[in-house]
């Protein structure tokens, strides 16, 4: 293998698709399919997914559908439904087909009565406790059920009668008929159907027998005739039920092939574990900026370029890993960089009083919109007598590797001038309020005519024209790098990151950032790359914080060798 840090990551599943429209095997054709269930929102992980099907789609000319995995009527909701839609166009993707697996459920039913017709399922009416019993372990055989033999005849009869409603939920299930002792439990005669007397999002209360996710799924594949069904390793062990299945109706064989799914680092992706942090009001919503949601990396100001650069970087593999979080956060950090555009603004505000500047008078200096882009030109930012900088750019004793504010010593102001720091104000408990400073009128646009140095450059805002803003700093959800880590014993939720939100109520910000609109993204110089949020309010902006500007990551490894 090919250890070229710049070369594409592989993708065997390309690979397998070029095998078979080299034998033939779908005549050159490459449908795939997403297959959410709609019981949550979609996480970063069905990103990679949605990437994967659409995007391997895209490649070879062939074609995607979205297809809702709707089988379990008592936890989706149409809610989901409109999220997901939302999400998957968000990503960049559009559907060429949109289907529900309950709009197959009539042809699902019928290829039900054709197994039991044909002898390979029949109705079983033992309980669920003495189905498990029958199980059987690694080493022993399952014990058929009593009513493993029981005519076709007779299960025909009750399985018309189950969907008519005579029954109540657990009364009798429908099961293939195919080997108790067979090593893979999936195939030691798995129910098919069950009675499930509940509501469902689309169907209503046609029906009261659902089938199981493994019989709608590799038929929902077929109606559809996917060509390659792509899923998570997970389902390598029920391919060999997937594929018994469709040759037992002799339908139209699509191809599954599994990937390993992703995990990040300091997160869950989990559909079950973020509903109870919503459900728990643990987070604000789905849509919270620390979730790993798309709609929640979405509010938290991720763009749709990062999203599928990141899926692209991390590759396809059958291997099932943990990716580190800064593998994201760079993604979203080069792709803003590009285009965000720069401003300046105080997180922890400190007033600077430049003793020898003019009462009244207010400068407009002339700020680049974003070096990386000068087609995104320059803006003018007010600057007077009155400033705020940041207070960790102040230190009174400064350590010998503190090159930035201190007393006596001269910094330039981003844009602006060269500032020397006379004294520092204090109240009567000691701390420092203010800075009153000096400013040499000589130095506009940053350079001292006499060529002195200065080590430092401070970003700041003039006070009498800031807009102050409530600024939300995020950091890891969890406080553990690998939450799948934490032992079974142990509520995972005692592992969340109590600082996982700080905000900061009174940010001052250059008057040019009262004018974005939520959802537009930025950068504070030195500080950031930040977002509108949508609880902004005329004159009450807030903004979330993307993520900061450096590569933490980058540091750790150099430190640790
Ligand atoms: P969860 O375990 O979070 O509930 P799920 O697999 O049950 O997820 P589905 O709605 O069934 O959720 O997933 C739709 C598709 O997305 C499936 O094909 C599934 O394999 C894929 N998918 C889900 N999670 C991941 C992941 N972490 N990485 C890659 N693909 C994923
Ligand atoms: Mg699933």
């Amino acid at each position: 293998m090919s250890t070229d840090e710049s070369a594409p990551p592989t993708n065997f599943i390309h690979e397998i698709i070029e095998e078979h429209n080299r034998t033939g095997r779908f005549d050159g054709r490459v449908q795939t399919r997403f297959p959410p269930e709609p019981n949550g929102y979609l996480h970063i992980g069905h990103a990679k997914s949605i990437c994967l099907n659409f995007g391997t789609a895209k490649k070879f000319g062939g074609r995607c559908n979205l297809r809702f995995d709707d089988t379990n009527p008592t936890k989706e909701e149409t809610e989901y439904v409109n999220s997901i839609m939302e999400d998957v166009r968000w990503l960049g993707f559009e559907w060429d087909g949109l289907h529900y697996a309950s709009d197959y459920f009539e042809q699902l039913y019928q290829w039900a009565e054709l197994l039991i017709q044909k002898g390979l399922a029949y109705v079983d009416s033992s309980t669920l406790e003495e189905m498990r019993g029958q199980r059987g372990t690694v080493s022993e055989a399952g014990a058929a059920s009593p009513f493993r033999d029981r005519p076709a005849e007779e299960s025909l009869d009750l399985f018309r009668r189950m969907r008519a409603g005579e029954f109540p939920d657990g009364a009798h299930v429908l099961r293939a008929k195919i080997d108790m002792a067979h090593p893979n439990f999936l195939m030691r005669d798995p129910v098919l159907y069950r009675i499930r007397h509940a509501h469902h999002h689309r169907t209503g209360d046609a029906w009261c027998l659902y089938p199981m996710y493994d019989f709608a799924h590799g038929y929902s594949d077929s109606i559809e005739r996917v060509t390659h069904s792509i899923c998570t390793l997970e389902f390598e062990n029920h391919r060999p039920l997937y594929d018994w299945l469709i040759d037992s109706v002799e339908i139209y064989h699509p191809q599954q092939i599994e990937f390993a799914r992703l995990n990040l680092t300091y997160t869950v992706m989990s559909k079950r574990k973020l509903l109870e942090l919503v459900q728990g009001g643990i987070v604000s919503g789905w849509d919270d900026p620390r979730m790993p949601t798309i709609a929640g990396i979405r509010r938290r100001g991720y763009t749709p370029e990062a999203m599928r650069a990141f899926c692209d970087e991390i590759g396809v593999t059958r291997f099932n890993g943990l990716t580190n979080l800064v593998v994201l956060e760079n993604a979203v950090r080069n792709d803003l960089n590009k285009r965000a555009p720069r401003f300046l603004a105080v997180l922890k505000p400190l007033k600077v009083v430049l003793t020898n500047y003019p009462e009244d008078l207010v400068e407009h200096l002339d700020a680049v919109n974003n070096p990386e882009d000068p087609a995104a030109g320059s803006r003018q930012v007010p600057f007077s007598r009155e400033l705020y900088i940041e207070r960790d750019d102040f230190m009174e004793n400064p350590p010998k590797q503190f090159f930035r504010l201190s007393p006596g010593r001269e910094v330039r102001l981003r844009y602006g001038y060269l500032m020397t720091c006379q004294e520092a104000v204090k109240d009567a408990s000691g701390e420092i309020v203010e800075l009153r400073c000096t400013y040499d009128p000589e130095t506009r646009g940053g350079n001292a005519p006499d060529g002195r140095k200065v080590k430092s450059t401070i970003h700041w805002v003039s006070a009498s024209e800031a807009v102050t803003a409530e600024v939300r700093l995020y950091d890891h959800l969890f406080s553990v790098e690998n939450v799948a880590e934490i032992p079974e014993d142990q509520d995972w939720k005692t592992f969340l990151n109590p600082n996982s939100l700080v905000t900061v109520a009174d940010a001052k910000l250059e008057p040019a950032l009262a004018a974005l609109q939520p959802g537009d993204r930025c950068q504070f110089e030195r500080l950031g790359y930040f977002c509108v949020d949508k609880d902004s309010a005329a004159g009450q902006p807030v903004f979330n914080r993307t993520v900061t500007l450096k590569d933490e990551w980058a540091k750790i490894q150099k430190k640790g060798g």
